[in-house]
C-alpha cells in the first residue's frame, strides 16, 4: 500500500465517519415524534418499492420531469456499484470488480457505468436548462433552495464527468485497463489524447477530484433536500399507501389517552413517520401543482407543508435532544416563504410548527382530496400532517373557523351537519313504498342490503332526487332493500375531516350500535363520503360491514341485466363525468359510473376533461370546506366546472352528492345551462 493509499484511507474513514455521524443525528431527531407502526404488510411495501421506488412509476406522471429524473436515479442505482469499487481501489489500488466476476457479467457491468454516466450528463444538462432557463412555477423556491439544488446538480455532473476523464486517461495509460464495452471513455480518450498522450498527472486529477467529490456529496446529502437521495426508498416501504384498504384513511385516535393536548401543534405531535416524509421531500412541487386550493390562489401548499415540519424539526430537536444549535443548516432551518427560522435558543423555544410555520388558515384551506398524495412520487402523506394539525386546532385550542361551529352543533343536536328536524329524515321517502329496517325487523324478515342514504340525500332538496332516482331503480330491479328511516344519523365523518374526533366517535359508535343491532352485512349508497367513512374507516370503531357505493352497485345491475331499460334511447348526448375525490383516489372507483353511463345510454358521447381520473380535480366541498366560506382566491367549484364545459359537455354526469351542489353552483356562477345529473338520475330516466 503506497503512500497515496495511505492518504486516502485516511480521508475516506473521516468521510466515512462523519456520514455515519449525521445518520445517526438525523436517526436521532425522528424519535423525537410519536411511535407509529409500520411493520404490517411486509409484501405490499416490497411491491411499492418495487414499482414506485426503483420503478419510478409515479415520476413518469410527469413524462419529460420524469424521464430526466428516473434517469438520475437509475444511473445512481447502477452507478453505485462503480462508487464501491474506486473507493476500494483508492485503498487497494490492484482491486477490481473484474477479479470477482464472471467476463461476461464485468462486460456488462462495465457497459452499464459508461453508459449511464453519459445519460445522467444529459439528464443533468437538462436539468440545468429546466432550473435556469424554463423556470417551471412548481419549482419555485426561495434562493437558497436553488442554490441547494444548483450544487447537488453540479455535483452529480461533476461526479460522471471526472469518471469518464478518469477512465479516458486510464485507457491512454493501459489500453488493455479499458476494454470496448467501456464506448464512451475510449471515444472520450480520443479527444484528450492529442493534448497529452500519456496524462499521468490528468489521471491522478481527475481520479482524485472523482473520490473526494463522492465523499464531498455523500457528506453534503445530510444538510440539503437532496437527502432524498437516501431515504426515498425506505420511505416508500413505510408508506401509507402500503396496506391494502388503507389509502386515506384517517388515523385512528385514542381519546382516553392520558395527553395533555390532542392532534399536533408542534414536531413532538407527530409521527416519527411523517418527520421522515420532511427527509424524503425532493421539493418538486407535484403537489402542490396539483392541489385544488393552491392552484385558484389560496394559501395552502401542501410541499410547504412538508417542508415547514422538516424545518422545525432541524431547529427544535437539537433543543429537545440537547445538542442545540450544532450542526444546523441554513437550507433545512429557513422557513419556505417566510423569516421563520430561529436564530436564538430563546427564539427556538418560543417559536412551534403551528402559527410559526403553518398557519390556521393554509390549514382549513384543504379539501382533504389527496392530489398532493396522489402526486407524490415518494409516498409522502401531507394530509396526514393537515389533519393532526386540524386535530389539535379543534380539540385542544378551540380555533376554528366561525362557520363550522354551527355545523358541529347541528351535527350534536340533529344528527346532521344542517339544523333540519331529525323527524323529517325519510320525508323524502314518502308514497314511494320503501321499508324501514325497524318495520321488516317486526314482520321477522331481512333485506338482501340496506341504503345509507346519508344527510345530503335525506335533507338537501336537490340530492332528495338522487336519492327516489336510486330507490326506483331498486325497485324497479325488485332489489329487497331497506332504509333506517329515522333511525338513521350522520356518521360523523364530516366532523373527523374537520378535526372533531370527539363528535365524529360518538356520531360513528352509535351508527355501528344501530347497524349492529339490525345484524346489517352490506350497505349501498349514493354518497362517496358516506362509502369511505363506513367502509373503510368504521373497522377502526368495530364496524365491519360490505359497503357498496350506487355507481358500482347500479353497474352490477346493469351487467346482469337486471335494470329494464327503454328501448329508443334518444339523441346522441355529449356527457362529461366529474370524479369525486372520495370515490376516485380515495377508493379507485373510476370505471363503474363511467360504465353505468355508457350502459344505460348507449348512444352517449363520453367526454373526459384533462385534469380526470386519479388526475381530477376537486368539487371544492371535501375536508368540511362545504360548510366554509371560500373568500380567497377563485372558487374552486369555478374552476372545475369551467374545465368540465369546455368538454363540449351537453350534460355533468356526477355520483355524489356534494359535487351535485358544488358543480350545479358552479354552472350557475358561469350563467350556463348545462344541466348537472347524478349518474342514478341517468340511470332512472331511462328506465322503462
Ligand atoms: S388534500 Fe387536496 S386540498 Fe389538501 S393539501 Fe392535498 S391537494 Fe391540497
Ligand atoms: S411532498 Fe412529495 S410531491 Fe410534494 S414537493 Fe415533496 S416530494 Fe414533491
Amino acid at each position: 500500500m503506497g503512500t497515496s493509499n495511505l492518504v486516502f484511507a485516511f480521508i475516506l474513514t473521516l468521510g466515512a465517519g462523519f456520514f455515519a455521524l449525521n445518520v445517526q443525528r438525523l436517526v436521532g431527531y425522528m424519535q423525537i415524534g410519536k411511535s407509529d407502526d409500520r411493520s404490517d404488510h411486509p409484501l405490499v411495501r416490497l411491491k411499492n418499492v418495487l414499482t414506485i421506488g426503483i420503478g419510478q412509476t409515479k415520476i413518469f406522471r410527469d413524462p419529460v420531469a420524469g424521464a430526466m429524473h428516473a434517469t438520475i436515479f437509475w444511473g445512481f442505482m447502477v452507478l453505485t456499484a462503480g462508487t464501491v469499487e474506486i473507493l476500494i481501489q483508492g485503498v487497494f489500488s490492484k482491486f477490481s470488480y473484474a477479479l470477482l466476476l464472471p467476463k461476461l457479467v464485468y462486460q456488462l457491468y462495465a457497459m452499464s457505468q459508461d453508459g449511464f454516466a453519459a445519460l445522467v450528463i444529459a439528464a443533468i444538462a437538462f436539468a440545468f436548462y429546466r432550473r435556469l432557463v424554463l423556470h417551471p412555477k412548481r419549482l419555485e423556491g426561495d434562493k437558497l433552495e436553488h442554490t441547494d439544488a444548483l450544487i447537488i446538480l453540479g455535483m452529480i455532473g461533476g461526479l460522471m464527468v471526472t469518471l469518464l476523464l478518469t477512465n479516458a486517461c486510464q485507457y491512454l495509460l493501459d489500453p488493455s485497463a479499458i476494454g470496448p464495452e467501456k464506448f464512451v471513455s475510449r471515444q472520450l480518450a480520443g479527444l484528450i489524447a492529442p493534448l497529452d498522450p500519456a496524462p499521468t498527472r490528468l489521471f491522478t486529477v481527475f481520479w482524485w477530484s472523482h473520490a473526494l467529490l463522492i465523499l464531498t456529496f455523500l457528506n453534503y446529502l445530510p444538510y440539503s433536500k437532496h437527502l432524498h437521495v437516501a431515504t426515498s426508498l425506505i420511505n416508500v416501504y413505510l408508506s401509507n399507501t402500503s396496506g391494502p384498504g388503507q389509502k386515506g384513511v384517517m388515523r385512528p385516535m385514542d381519546l382516553e389517552a392520558d395527553v395533555d393536548h390532542f392532534g399536533a401543534a408542534d414536531v413532538e405531535d407527530l409521527t416519527w413517520k411523517n418527520l421522515l416524509d420532511g427527509y424524503s421531500c425532493t421539493e418538486c412541487g407535484r403537489c402542490t401543482a396539483a392541489c385544488p386550493a393552491n392552484l385558484t390562489g389560496k394559501l395552502l401548499s401542501p410541499r410547504k407543508i412538508v417542508i415547514n415540519s422538516r424545518q422545525r424539526l432541524m431547529e427544535k430537536a437539537p433543543v429537545a435532544l440537547g445538542d442545540h444549535m450544532e450542526f444546523m443548516h441554513p437550507a433545512l432551518v429557513h422557513g419556505e416563504g417566510d423569516d421563520a427560522g430561529a436564530t436564538t435558543l430563546t427564539e427556538v423555544l418560543e417559536h412551534r410548527l403551528l402559527d410559526t410555520y403553518i398557519t390556521e388558515e393554509e390549514l382549513w384551506a384543504c379539501t382533504s382530496c389527496r392530489a398532493c398524495v396522489q402526486e407524490c412520487p415518494v409516498s409522502i402523506d401531507q394530509l396526514d400532517i393537515i389533519n393532526e394539525m386540524r386535530r389539535n386546532l379543534v380539540l385542544t385550542e378551540s380555533r376554528f373557523p366561525e362557520e363550522i361551529q354551527p355545523a358541529f352543533e347541528s351535527l350534536e343536536r340533529n344528527g346532521s351537519p344542517w339544523a333540519f328536524n331529525p323527524g323529517d329524515r325519510a320525508l323524502w321517502a314518502e308514497g314511494l313504498e320503501i321499508n324501514t329496517m325497524a318495520e321488516l325487523m317486526e314482520r321477522g324478515e331481512r333485506p338482501d342490503i340496506l341504503f345509507w342514504v346519508g344527510c345530503m340525500g335525506s335533507f338537501d332538496d336537490r340530492a332528495k332526487k338522487i336519492a327516489v332516482a336510486f330507490a326506483r331503480i331498486l325497485k324497479a330491479c325488485n332489489v329487497n332493500f331497506a332504509i333506517l328511516g329515522q333511525e338513521e344519523h350522520c356518521h360523523g365523518d364530516p366532523a373527523r375531516r374537520m378535526g372533531n374526533e370527539y363528535l365524529y366517535q360518538m356520531l360513528a359508535k352509535d351508527t355501528i350500535g344501530t347497524l349492529d343491532r339490525y345484524e346489517v352485512k352490506t350497505i349501498v349508497t349514493s354518497c362517496p363520503h358516506c362509502f369511505h367513512q363506513m367502509g373503510n374507516e368504521f373497522p377502526q370503531l368495530g364496524g365491519n360491514y360490505e359497503v357498496i357505493h350506487h355507481s358500482t352497485y347500479i353497474e352490477r345491475l346493469l351487467q346482469e341485466n337486471l335494470v329494464p331499460l327503454q328501448s329508443d334511447h334518444g339523441q346522441r348526448l355529449t356527457v362529461a363525468y366529474h370524479d369525486s375525490c372520495y370515490l376516485g383516489r380515495y377508493n379507485d372507483v373510476y370505471d363503474a359510473p363511467r360504465e353505468t353511463l355508457k350502459r344505460s345510454l348507449p348512444v352517449i358521447n363520453l367526454v373526459e376533461p384533462p385534469r380526470t381520473k386519479d388526475r381530477g380535480l376537486c368539487c371544492g366541498a371535501g375536508g368540511g370546506r362545504m360548510f366554509m366560506e371560500e373568500r380567497v382566491g377563485k372558487r374552486i367549484n369555478v374552476e372545475r366546472t369551467e374545465e368540465l364545459l369546455a368538454t363540449g359537455a351537453e350534460t355533468i354526469a356526477v355520483a355524489c352528492p356534494f359535487c351535485m351542489t358544488m358543480i350545479s353552483d358552479g354552472v350557475k356562477a358561469v350563467q350556463s345551462d348545462v344541466p348537472v345529473l347524478d349518474i342514478a338520475e341517468v340511470v332512472a330516466g331511462q328506465l322503462a
